[in-house]
């Protein structure tokens, strides 16, 4: 009997995605009926779907289950279980007037032109956008990439039951990193692990990341390091990069029956603490009881405040969820103390200075971030050694080096520490 955290709202996970013979007759049939395009994130959702990562949804939600998200984080459907964001699927008007109630369709990807699954349509209904982006985003600003996405969703929002006939690229492209919840579960069973805290990445893992990990160790039976594979902003490391550079750190820095490296097909929303609530959500279909939640937890710009990410796992209901968050405070390398720290533990105010050729010249706090280390090495200058291990820096340096058409990273005021 797994001791593992259970799925959300169930015994069980709920996979939907066909296989074998089940699979190719539905494939058969989906070739046959009307198309329904999907953007990248809408099949990002899809796969979760899939996979079970998204247990215990049936499919794209409908109207009553889009409102109770936004203004609840309930679902009235499944007796007001817990989802902090809505899962939709929108089309453009004329499509959605051709298809009629109980009519199955066809979802297709747009961007790889793969039909990806099919759904039977149950409901057909208008949101206002303005309104879900103001509640899931706090918001409505459309230099924000999770507002732009949701107000360019097409008119309409098809709603029912989904059937996933593909998982698209991911277990090609990243053999061994893309995992399914069952596959991690198993692994976590074998490894005899009962409490495991993710660790969410969409940048390469840094000095405060493998900190953070390290922790997590000491309070949990082993950490699983779960990656965002699916699709990011312009500009961040591309996923095979970043997973090479976990693989030079955790060869070398972890111990190997401590940490597991994983990945999954969901795309980046940027909605700071609700985008938290999620990954906590589908986390524990994963089998984590944990999830390190650090500053400016899957955040973007300055929308949010640093710690918001952490407080709204006390704003939502008791119970909501099983996995519970380990909230960790903004760590950095400390000159003064000679080590990692954070602001919890490190009595020295001062910054650390480091000038353009990478030296340090005194002050003690040395605040790392993703977007710093994309700053530096984008422009060619040196990393400073405390920043990160050699053996990542060597991997995110030849990427750099071969990157044909640099893309210059803009570094907001947060990742300089002056917030
Ligand atoms: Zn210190």
């Amino acid at each position: 009997m797994s001791k593992l955290v259970p799925p959300h709202g169930s015994s069980e996970l709920k996979p939907l995605l066909l296989e074998g013979q089940a699979r190719q007759d539905e494939l058969k049939k989906a070739q046959g009926l009307k198309r329904v395009p999907m953007t990248s994130r809408e099949t990002g959702d899809l796969i979760m779907m899939g996979i079970g990562a998204f247990t215990p949804l049936d499919g794209f939600m409908g109207k009553a289950d889009w409102q109770g998200c936004c203004d609840s984080f309930t679902m009235p459907s499944k007796n007001n279980l817990f989802w902090p964001i809505p899962i939709t699927l929108s089309a453009e008007q004329a499509l959605a007037d051709s298809i009629a109630l109980g009519e199955e369709v066809q979802l297709w990807d747009t961007e790889t032109e793969e039909i990806m699954g099919t759904m039977k349509v149950t409901e057909k209904y208008t949101i206002d956008k303005e309104h879900e982006c103001k509640q899931v985003f706090k918001t409505t600003d459309l230099a924000h990439p999770g507002v732009q996405k949701v107000m360019e969703q097409a008119p309409v929002n098809l709603a029912g039951p989904v059937k996933v006939l593909s998982e698209s690229f991911f277990p090609e492209m990243f053999p061994g990193i893309y995992q399914r919840p069952a596959e991690s579960r198993k692994m976590f069973e074998e490894r005899g692990w009962n409490t495991v805290a993710a660790l969410q990445l969409r940048n390469p893992m840094h000095g405060s990341h493998a900190y953070l990990a390290w922790i997590a160790i000491e309070v949990c039976d082993g950490v699983y390091i779960h990656q965002l594979v699916g699709k990011l902003k312009p500009g961040d490391i591309p996923a095979e990069v970043r997973v090479k550079a976990i693989d030079a750190l955790v060869n070398k820095y972890f111990r190997k029956d401590r940490v597991i490296q994983g990945g999954y097909p969901m795309e980046m929303r940027y909605a700071g603490p609700r985008e938290a609530l999620l990954h906590a959500l589908f986390r524990q279909n994963y089998g984590c009881s944990h999830l390190i939640v650090g500053r400016d937890h899957a955040g973007v710009g300055d929308y949010y405040g640093p710690f918001d990410a952490q407080k709204i796992f006390n704003e939502i209901p008791a119970g909501s969820l099983r996995l519970q968050p380990l909230a960790m405070d903004w760590t950095f390398y400390c000159y003064e103390c000679g080590s990692m720290a954070s602001m919890k533990t490190c009595p020295h105010s001062s910054k650390a200075v480091i000038d353009d050729e990478g030296n340090y010249k005194g002050g003690a706090r040395l605040l790392l971030s993703g977007t710093m280390l994309r700053k530096l090495m984008s422009e060619g200058k040196p990393v400073p050694a405390e920043f990160s291990k050699p053996e990542v820096i060597a991997v995110l340096k030849e990427y750099y080096d071969n990157l044909e058409n640099k893309v210059e990273v803009k570094l907001h005021k947060a990742a300089t520490g002056e917030k």
